[in-house]
């Protein structure tokens, strides 16, 4: 099975998308295609990214999908401010990281995970969730990560906003940045919907 696998990495990596730039793409099938299949920790089951135990209590979704045009969640304490200020956030599901940075401006402290979802969702071999403003990132790029483990704390993008943590799912990996907000939802999933049904 190990070279039906290689080729659905390679496809994944490969799929052109009219939105990506030339470098980005060349970027995404390095990345993907460096995968080995024995590593991999495949994502069955996905959680919130705050709360305990992946429950989201004690937290609010303050700007949901598609408000506003949004395309993530804005993930934010009930104790309303910077109460929320370096609370942990929890890898959604096991995966690798291909992302974790500061990108200053609006997005700040960054990170990007890779799920690679089992053999019966082969239409969809991986979705990746990013994780922005964060506080402090306890990750590292080219990791594997499991669910529920610290990636970082929520922040404020260096004094941009209140603290809160911006989550998107996107249904391909290695998409561009992107805005956080656009009326094209391509690529983007509803984070809140999806941990839902696969929760
Ligand atoms: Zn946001």
């Amino acid at each position: 099975m190990h070279w039906l696998f290689a080729l659905l990495l390679f496809c994944l990596g490969c799929t052109t998308d009219s939105n990506e730039q030339p470098a980005n793409k060349n970027e995404a099938a390095t990345t993907i295609t460096t995968l080995m299949p024995t590593d991999t920790i495949w994502a069955l089951q996905f959680d919130y990214p705050v709360g305990v135990n992946g429950t989201s209590k004690g937290y609010y979704n303050a700007q949901g999908f598609g408000k506003n045009n949004h395309l993530g969640d804005d993930w934010n304490g009930t104790g309303g401010g910077n109460t929320d200020l370096g609370d942990t956030v929890f890898a959604i599901a096991s995966g690798y990281i291909t992302q974790a940075e500061d990108l200053y401006g609006g997005w700040g402290n960054v990170v990007r995970i890779v799920h690679f979802l089992p053999k019966e969702h082969l239409n969809a071999p991986a979705v990746e969730s990013l994780y922005a403003h964060l506080n402090e990132i306890f990750s590292k790029k080219d990791t594997w990560v499991e669910k529920g483990e610290p990636i970082g704390t929520i922040g404020d993008a260096h004094g941009h906003y209140y603290a809160h943590l911006h989550l998107e799912i996107r249904s391909k990996a290695s998409l561009p940045l992107g805005g956080g907000y656009s009326l094209d939802t391509t690529g983007y999933l509803n984070p809140t919907t999806f941990i839902r049904d696969n929760h």
